[in-house]
């Protein structure tokens, strides 16, 4: 019951595509055990002590400047405080990109290059990687920015994507909000990182959505991994998706406010909280290191805009849907289906909605989110409103 499908559109994966390095999948991890940084907002130097030799490199992407040091997959295990930002950098950011690989995301507060990074051995025994940043002109970081390469495996290209034939199964993408070195909001009181949950709840809707006859759910990520905004497209796409939710549980600045709400696609944000709230989600890019992506390629395709349209008609029915099943079983905030630019839902024909399933803000909610029983209880709502939505698409003919 796939909707019409015309022209892929390449999704614009942007350069940084998480880069694989050449470490062996299956050694296990460089362990970082200290770390310290020192200086002003001229000269930053930051030593990070590793028991093995690390291999690493070094980028530079604009707006804003930041440095990006690639390695093997890594366990940074000194306390945060100890890599906090100063200096040079107004943000340090470190964690996994995927099995083999993690990312130390350096975000400067002007441009900035490494005059000095490599690794020396410590007397000790261990190796330190020492890099020296230094303030630099606007020009010299652009073309420090423009002489670079990246040796990062080929995007997969529009014509690699196999779209599923029209089959009878509905599949439907999970997707786990964040991930890897973008751990999302906190929880007040327990610290849980919003990745944990939303790839637990994930998890467990995946297979309740699964159990329906008829349905395929799969994991657009099934591990602690980062995935770009548009990788989790892309994923969706390979998997010839029929549906699209991703799952997350921010915080806001109103600790009262509760409840789920389930956002669809809209250039015009339906009201201020949307607005924060997609501008956010859209960050998660940014602080794992990729370069800032700019909206969809506009193409002037009739096909394509009445694909478009016909998605964002289904992505609202499925979230009036969700919002049904919800009512009266489990919170919602007031107007519980709103809209934004979110650009994880811009897949020009896949139906796409994103699940705030609570307020990890809120103490009522956060336990909630903790709690496996409601946990379950909300995946059987989800995969319920699903299947009805399945029903209602096929009755209409879609
Ligand atoms: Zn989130």
């Amino acid at each position: 019951m796939r909707i019409t499908c015309v022209a892929l559109l390449s999704l614009g994966l942007c350069s940084g595509l998480s880069s694989t390095l050449a470490a062996a999948v299956d050694s296990k991890p460089l362990l970082a055990f200290a770390a310290r940084i020192a200086g002003d907002n001229a000269r930053t130097r930051i030593v990070i002590d590793f028991e093995e030799k690390p291999e690493f490199s070094v980028h530079y992407i604009g707006s804003p400047e930041r440095v990006i040091i690639d390695l093997p997959a890594t366990t940074f295990a000194f306390p945060e405080a100890d890599l906090a930002a100063r200096g040079l950098f107004s943000d340090i950011r470190y964690g996994t990109m995927d099995e083999s690989s993690a990312r130390i995301v350096l975000t400067a507060i002007r441009p900035v290059r490494l005059a000095l990074a490599e690794v020396q051995p410590n007397e000790q025994g261990g190796f330190r990687l020492v890099l020296d940043a230094e303030m630099v002109s606007a020009e010299i970081f652009a073309d420090l920015v423009k002489k670079q390469t990246w040796t990062t495996p080929a995007a997969a290209k529009p014509e690699d994507i196999t779209t599923a034939a029209k089959d009878d199964v509905f599949t439907v993408a999970v997707d786990a909000g964040h991930g890897g070195i973008d751990a999302g909001a906190t929880g007040a009181a327990s610290k849980t990182p919003e990745k944990t949950i939303t790839l637990a709840f994930a998890r467990v809707l995946a297979a309740k959505l699964s159990e329906q006859k008829g349905v395929e759910a799969f994991l657009t990520r099934d591990k602690d991994t980062f995935l770009s905004l548009s990788e989790r497209v892309m994923i969706a796409r390979q998997h010839g998706a029929d549906l699209f939710i991703s799952l997350h549980a921010d915080t806001l600045a109103q600790k009262d406010i509760r409840g789920a709400t389930v956002y669809t696609l809209s250039d015009r944000a339906s009201d201020r909280m949307a607005e924060n709230l997609a501008m956010r989600e859209n960050l998660s890019d940014q602080l794992a290191g990729f370069s800032l992506q700019s909206g969809p390629p506009e193409v002037a395709d009739i096909l394509l805009d009445l694909t478009r349209r016909e998605t964002q008609a289904f992505s609202i029915t499925l979230a009036n849907t969700v919002v049904k099943s919800f009512e009266g079983q489990i919170g919602l905030i007031n107007n519980p289906h709103r809209h934004a630019g979110f650009q994880v839902l811009r897949a020009p024909d896949i139906p796409s909605v994103l699940l705030e399933l609570g307020f990890l803000s809120n103490p009522e909610d956060e336990k909630l989110l903790l709690d496996e029983g409601w946990r379950a209880r909300v995946a059987d709502l989800i995969a319920n409103a699903v299947v009805r939505y399945r029903t209602q698409a096929l009755a209409d003919g879609g």
